[in-house]
């Protein structure tokens, strides 16, 4: 191996330890928002029954409770992401498009961490995506809150 090669590996082992460092720290921060998020659903579904008697208040715990649901369906969504990152720092693929197999441009992999698209594959997706998104909001979302409790029961 010469200089160049092994400064090279030096640099893609750097690379990859500083994204590495970077994902973990966010994953805990995740785990943590995460489970007390969870703990204020579940103590928020158990006094719904005292919440419906007094209207006003339960149009307020209500607001409340949609934000977690919110914050919590985006971090389990984020979590994923990094989780998957970690694999592909693990297998030796990260930093790779999933796509088309070139190279993920670091700037993107400087602010998503997390990106296994290249801008144009991204970009691509995201209008397929939209697409996605309009047939879900059509969709009832009235057992929302349940599934969710349930789903994060059996993970925990
Ligand atoms: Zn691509």
């Amino acid at each position: 191996m010469n200089a160049s090669t092994q400064k090279k590996e030096n640099m893609k082992t750097l690379f990859l330890l500083n994204h590495h460092s970077k994902l973990l720290l966010r994953l805990t921060e995740l785990e943590v928002a995460m489970s007390t998020i969870k703990s204020n659903l579940i103590e928020a579904s158990q006094s719904q029954t005292k919440i419906l008697q007094d209207c006003l208040d339960h149009a307020v715990e209500q607001k409340d409770l949609d934000i977690n649901i919110d914050l919590l369906e985006r971090y389990t969504k984020e979590r994923w992401k990094i989780l998957n990152a970690l694999d592909r720092i693990k297998n030796g693929t990260y930093g790779e498009c999933r796509e088309c197999g070139e190279m993920i441009e670091s700037k993107r992999l400087l602010v998503h961490p997390t990106a296994s698209l290249c801008m144009e594959c991204q970009n691509q997706k995201e209008d397929c995506t939209r697409l996605d998104t309009a047939f879900i909001q059509k969709t009832d979302p009235s057992n929302f809150l349940a599934s969710i409790i349930l789903k994060n029961a059996e993970v925990a």
